[in-house]
């Protein structure tokens, strides 16, 4: 496996060339927000929430320490009533003391 830095560009000239030779090709993006899908807590609709920024990655239904809330609004229109979610930060290195 061999990972390449590629300009923006020479991208699709490079995945063409890549695809042509019959070789798999793992796209790594930084940057994502991440999609997490939920049930309203009203109405049990489903809900797709995007993640404010690629740090606040992990969703949660409780309020966490450093999180960020948003009201995500029900897209059923007999519903459209808020739910409070959470994203919190992805945890980061854990350092234990013995
Ligand atoms: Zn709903």
């Amino acid at each position: 496996m061999e990972i390449v830095k590629v300009p923006r560009q020479a991208f699709l000239g490079l995945v063409e060339a890549f695809l042509s030779e019959g070789r798999d090709l793992i796209l790594c993006v930084r940057g994502l927000t991440v999609k997490k899908e939920f049930g309203c807590d009203h109405c049990g609709a489903g809900i797709v929430a995007w993640s404010p920024d690629d740090q606040h990655i992990i969703f949660r239904v409780g309020k966490e320490s450093e999180s960020i809330e948003r009201k995500i609004v029900c897209t059923n229109p007999n519903c459209k009533k808020e739910n409070v979610r959470y994203w919190v930060k992805e945890a980061g290195p854990v350092f234990m003391t013995g």
